[in-house]
């Protein structure tokens, strides 16, 4: 179940950072500032680029809650940067196919 939750509720942010992700792939597709850095699903946020409503599934949201970082979440190592892939590369996946 997913809930639509006001980000400003959502004081622990910073535990969706990775400072292990290197800086020329972190998100732009969003305002990673407005977001305390936080690693998230762009088209999860009502608004990227100011504090807004967010989707959030309530496993997510009551593990946020209590301050803890949920195993599921992108920031914990399942961000593959997809968005800041080069056009070219964008291209090549668009175009491979499973098949030989
Ligand atoms: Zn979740």
């Amino acid at each position: 179940m997913f809930l639509n939750v006001n980000v400003h509720f959502i004081v622990v942010l910073h535990l969706l950072q990775n400072k292990f992700i290197p800086r020329d792939v972190l998100p732009t597709t969003y305002n990673l500032d407005v977001y305390d850095g936080a690693i998230l699903y762009p088209k999860a946020l009502d608004d990227r680029n100011f504090r807004g409503q967010m989707d959030i599934c309530s496993s997510c949201h009551t593990l946020l809650q209590a301050e803890k970082l949920p195993m599921d979440a992108i920031a914990n190592f399942q961000y593959y940067a997809y968005d800041e892939l080069p056009d070219t590369v964008h291209f090549a996946f668009a175009n491979t196919s499973l098949l030989t």
